[in-house]
């Protein structure tokens, strides 16, 4: 894709609201203005702080400090769009599924990249851990799903993880039956998708991601640090549990996990935040490491849609979690906010133009077929990123090209409802995600959560079976 040489995708000729301009609505804008044909003068920014005011001016787009909350969102939201036009969520704070429920009911399309909660959602006690957890966020949006039926298209969680990783792990799955010489018919349904998963023999699914960006500026004492949302990273690592997909492989149950009451039973979670929840994994930059089983929609989703059913039986479910090595300075605030008692610092900060290097390696790890394991996913450094589009770190640009394509996708297929990623056409949205994702790489390793696993004490592990849970996990 030569600079100043986009194709567009896609003409919308309706509104777009922007709800929230942190991190990724601050990238993405640009990327919306070169691959969708709208009108500036339709697009407008509503917003809860300061941040991206002057990148909104310079891109000649209003923005207005107006938070959605509970009681005002409807009234908030009438004065700016209505039918025909698209309302994209990128905001904390705002409940995703009030707002596609207002969508559904006004016709307009909808997108965000998390199921979240209003304000105060993950912490208040009066909810279970159920409420809290992505679970049974999950389960607020897919009971809206069966009631809404079809209508105007809302795209639930499409950023880079839960998001783009969906089609990462078909692309993968289709290269796997390649290469072990497995012939089988084009997966369409989301049967065809699980009895294919099932006959490759995958037992487990991380979403292995490396971020190893580095600022020119050491950790500020008392500040928060990360390549993507503070807030953000805070709900789901700290205040969240930690909550894996559960495979039906497994044979041992974690001592401080639990099932939930309910729902679709294809996850469980932990007594524990995700951000002290240490895993074993690996990806082709770094080999293997200790990465976060931090609470993701896709770890449920995923394991979800992959499920093999006889009668109400799971016969076959991968168990599916994310391993997050996130960036040095967020390893540093995580340990410092734990020292608070879970208490977010005051202070926080965004790595952005300070980047000196780094990457994010951000796929997908699909272990226990012929072949041991698979990682595919995107190997994109800070450079590239600086080349391809601007006002982003590059785990920013993994984030933003999904919500591009998301949006494509939905403006092209407008009448779907609720879909998640898993259900959209992979290879439409890879088609326009990919010159963005630097390079995808695919790679077979040997590796085990059992290698080299030599220690002076005396470790608990299942030796009949290196991809039990189990094993994977650091304790
Ligand atoms: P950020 O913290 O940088 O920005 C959040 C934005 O939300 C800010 O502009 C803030 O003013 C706004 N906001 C807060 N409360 C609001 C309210 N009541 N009404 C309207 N706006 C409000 O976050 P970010 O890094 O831009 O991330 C945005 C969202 O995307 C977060 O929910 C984050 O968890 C999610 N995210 C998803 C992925 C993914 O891959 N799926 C990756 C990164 C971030």
């Amino acid at each position: 894709m030569k600079k100043g040489r986009y194709p567009v995708y896609v003409k919308f000729p309706g509104k777009l609201l922007i709800v929230g301009f942190g991190s990724i609505g601050q990238g993405v804008l640009p990327l919306i203005l070169r691959h969708i044909g709208i009108d500036r003068k339709n697009i407008s920014i509503i917003t809860a702080d300061n941040s991206g005011k002057a990148i909104a001016k310079k891109e000649g787009i209003p923005f207005k400090i107006e938070p959605l909350l509970q009681d005002n969102y409807q009234t908030v939201l009438d004065r700016h769009i209505g039918k025909g036009d698209f309302l994209l969520n990128l905001s904390v704070d705002v409940s995703s599924v009030d707002l596609m429920a207002y969508c559904k009911e006004k016709d307009i399309l909808y997108l965000d990249t998390v199921v979240e909660p209003w304000l105060g959602g993950y912490t208040d006690p009066k909810l279970s851990i159920t409420d809290r957890s992505n679970y049974g966020l999950r389960e607020t949006l897919l009971a809206a799903k069966r009631k809404f039926g079809k209508g105007p298209t809302a795209v639930s969680t499409h950023g880079a993880n839960p998001g783009i990783v969906s089609h990462f792990l078909k692309r993968a799955l289709i290269q796997i039956a390649k290469d072990t010489k497995f012939k089988h018919k084009k997966p369409v349904s989301r049967e065809d998708w699980a009895k294919l998963m099932k006959d490759l023999g995958v037992k487990a699914v991380h979403v292995a991601e490396y971020d190893s960006q580095k600022s020119n500026k050491p950790k500020k004492i008392g500040q928060f640090e990360n390549t993507w949302s503070v807030p953000g990273f805070h709900s789901e690592g700290i205040l969240q549990p930690s909550e894996m997909g559960w495979g039906t492989h497994e044979k041992h149950f974690p001592k401080n996990g639990h099932r939930h009451k309910g729902g679709c039973d294809a996850s469980i979670y932990l007594d524990q935040p995700g951000a002290r929840t240490l895993v074993r994994t690996w990806t082709p930059e770094h080999g293997h490491f200790l990465g976060r089983a931090v609470t993701h929609n896709e770890s449920v989703s995923i394991a979800d849609y992959y499920t093999v059913k006889k009668g109400k039986k799971a016969v076959y479910r991968p168990t599916v979690h994310y391993a997050y090595r996130c960036c040095d300075v967020a390893i540093l605030s995580i340990e410092e906010c734990f020292g608070r008692n879970s208490v977010l610092q005051n202070e926080w900060r965004i790595l952005m133009d300070d980047i000196v290097s780094g990457m994010d390696e951000l796929g997908v790890l699909l272990m226990g077929h012929k072949k041991n394991a698979y990682w595919y996913g995107s190997q994109l450094t800070m450079e590239e990123t600086r080349g391809l589009a601007p006002y982003q770190n590059a785990t920013g640009l993994q984030v933003t090209v999904g919500v591009l394509g998301g949006m494509i996708w939905a403006i092209e297929n407008p009448r779907e409802g609720i879909v998640e990623a898993d259900e959209m056409d992979y290879e439409r949205v890879m088609e326009i995600i990919e010159p963005y994702l630097g390079t995808m790489k695919g790679a077979y390793t040997d590796w085990t959560p059992l290698e080299g696993r030599t220690s002076t004490f005396e470790q608990d592990v299942d030796k009949s079976d290196p991809w039990q849970f189990k094993n994977i996990l650091f304790s």
